[in-house]
């Protein structure tokens, strides 16, 4: 049987599945039936158990995991949360609510104490829901443990999930939730582990059942022929050998140049860009630096992590985003009033021009970081990144959730006050497609946000599962805002980037270019599979193929139509 989902990047995995544990509901605070002394032996025999447990997990794993792991094996055998489950047993509690207030408790205390104690309260969490699920007698929640790799079947990831996924373990992921934009495709996106989400039926898959996912294809076949996983380790191979390739910069077939750029939070992933042959950094998300802000940071703040930023891409483009506080991102200093409808609120843009001081604070900053790495008073070298910046660093700001000609002329004019050589804007809000020329009258360069535009364009909250088949960038009426953009930035003679997760996939990338897209930027994983699918087609093929998407009356027509078409070309 084949099942169909969204699929992640273009790579292929083959192997046994394994399912990711349900949440655990919280204990019912009913009165106990079962012995008070009973019910402590039994807990007392679980926390031995998960102590145990995670001490010897930690033994495996060695390094900085070890130390965690051990501190949350103390964490289970503390003899001052065993008095205080035995003290609530002796209330009448049962065992297992008595665990998990005790644990509750003390986690409360860590989250009053702030700081590093605040941060070890999800692993007090943690070991309170092992626990809890040892004295149920099911699986402890979370990733699940395996010695072999297997490909892992879960609802849906959260973000604190990712963060422990052993990528030596998970080849490939399948969620029945989420669509192109959710955490999970994100994270997959990221490090490059195949996946399928929005997969109707996932919840059926048997632990262990081998299935070939194939992420190109949007499939996972749950009976594959020996064929079939003979031709998927083929193309694993193929792909290995395809990231191993010379690292040159991104063009078409006919030697056009499409600059690869990557999308970073912070300057930590500089490196990893650079190995993957990153032409510069098409999007720095600078509210990422201070989600956890409570008071809005200070100029000094800023401009230490945007030096450190701007100096690892020395000789190259950085483009940095303004903060962009709102909906999925809320940062507490811009906007904390509560809103109905906060992605329809005020967000980006509209939050900086109702903060100015924060905006003016923050072009103050990357223009005091600018004029430090490249030497005071040397001024318009690398506009419109033509290349040959040599040793300067060429820095774009932009303003996100720009909806129209007055909110690009407020956000460049006030760049332009505070000594930004190169100000524009990103087009996520469709009326932006709309009024491009207007735009083009006051901004030097648009980057297309294809997540938020999609999530406009199709009235689809790029949170919700049940909503993923609308939050698709194949969709032809987002496409057909991407090539007014695109025509319009042409005529201005001015460039359009794309820096929405469209941009890392890479048949859709070239359609992109085949809108009038100047450059991608991208998760730096995905640069290898985009610059090598771009290089398999020349600008007239990449216009005929946007021409098709254009024509297809929905997303997956349109991405059905594309890839005939490319194959063709490929054969042809
Ligand atoms: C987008 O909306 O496509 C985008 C790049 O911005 P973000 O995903 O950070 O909202
Ligand atoms: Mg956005």
């Amino acid at each position: 049987m084949v099942l169909n989902g969204v699929g992640v990047g273009r790579s292929v995995a083959v192997g046994p599945t394994l399912r990711m544990p349900e949440p655990l509901s919280e204990p019912v605070d009913e009165v106990a039936t079962e012995p008070q002394q009973e019910a402590f032996a039994r807990v007392q025999a679980a926390l031995t158990a998960v102590s145990e447990d995670l001490s010897a997990r930690g033994e495996k794993a060695g390094g900085q995991a070890q130390d965690v792991l051990n501190a949350q094996a103390l964490m289970a055998a503390d003899p001052t949360i065993v008095e205080d489950i035995e003290a609530r047993l002796g209330d009448g509690k049962t065992g297992e609510r008595a665990v998990f207030e005790a644990y509750a408790g003390f986690r409360d205390l860590l989250v009053q104490m702030g700081g590093y104690m605040a941060e070890r309260a999800t692993d007090l969490d943690d070991v309170s829901r092992r626990v809890i699920a040892q004295l149920r007698g099911v699986p402890a929640p979370g990733i699940p443990e395996s010695d072999a790799p297997f490909i892992l079947v879960a609802h849906d990831l959260a973000p604190a999930d990712t963060a422990l996924l052993d990528l030596g373990k998970v080849m490939g992921l399948i969620t029945r939730e989420g669509g192109p934009t959710s955490h999970t495709a994100i994270l997959a996106r990221s490090k490059s582990i195949p996946a399928i989400v929005g997969v109707e039926g996932a919840e059926n898959l048997a632990d262990g059942t081998l299935v070939v996912l194939d992420a190109a294809a949007g499939t996972v076949d749950t009976s594959p022929s020996e064929a079939d996983v003979l031709d998927a380790r083929q193309r694993i191979a193929e792909r290995a050998a395809l990231a191993a390739a010379p690292l040159t910069p991104g063009a078409l077939a006919d030697g056009t140049p499409v600059p690869l750029l990557a999308n970073l939070g912070s300057a930590d992933g500089a490196a990893e860009a650079l190995a993957a042959g990153a032409e510069g950094v098409g999007l720095f998300r600078t509210e990422f630096l201070f989600l956890d802000a409570s008071a809005a940071p200070t100029v000094e703040e800023q401009y230490v992590e945007y030096e450190r930023m701007l100096r690892a891409f020395v000789g190259k483009k950085v483009v940095v985003r303004v903060l962009d506080a709102g909906a999925d991102k809320p940062l507490s200093f811009l906007n904390d009033a509560p809103e109905e409808n906060p992605a329809l609120g005020l967000r980006g843009i509209r939050a900086l021009r109702a903060s100015e001081q924060i905006l003016i604070d923050q072009l103050t900053a990357l223009a005091r970081a600018e004029e430090a790495v490249n030497g005071a008073g040397v001024l318009g070298a690398g506009r419109h990144g033509g290349g040959g910046a040599g040793e300067r660093v060429d820095l774009w700001v932009m303003a996100p959730m720009v909806a129209d000609a007055d909110d690009s002329e407020y956000f460049t004019t006030v760049a332009r006050e505070l000594g930004i050589q190169v100000a524009g804007v990103m087009a996520e809000v469709p009326s932006s497609a709309l009024v491009a020329d207007q735009i083009f009258e006051t901004a030097d360069f648009v980057s297309i946000g294809t997540n938020d535009l999609t999530q406009y364009t199709l009235a689809a909250d790029r949170l919700l599962g049940s909503v993923a088949n609308l939050q698709d960038p194949w969709h032809p009426a987002v496409l057909r805002l991407v090539g007014m953009l695109g025509r319009a930035g042409r005529d201005a003679g001015k460039p359009v980037g794309v820096c929405g997760e469209a941009a890392a996939d890479p048949l859709l990338a070239v359609v992109l270019v085949g809108l009038g897209v100047t450059s991608l930027s991208m998760t730096p994983a995905a640069i290898a599979d985009v610059r090598a699918e771009l290089a398999r087609h020349t600008t007239v093929e990449a216009e005929a193929l946007a021409r098709a998407a254009l024509k297809a009356t929905s997303a997956s027509r349109a991405r059905t139509a594309v890839s005939r078409l490319a194959a063709a070309n490929a054969v042809g």
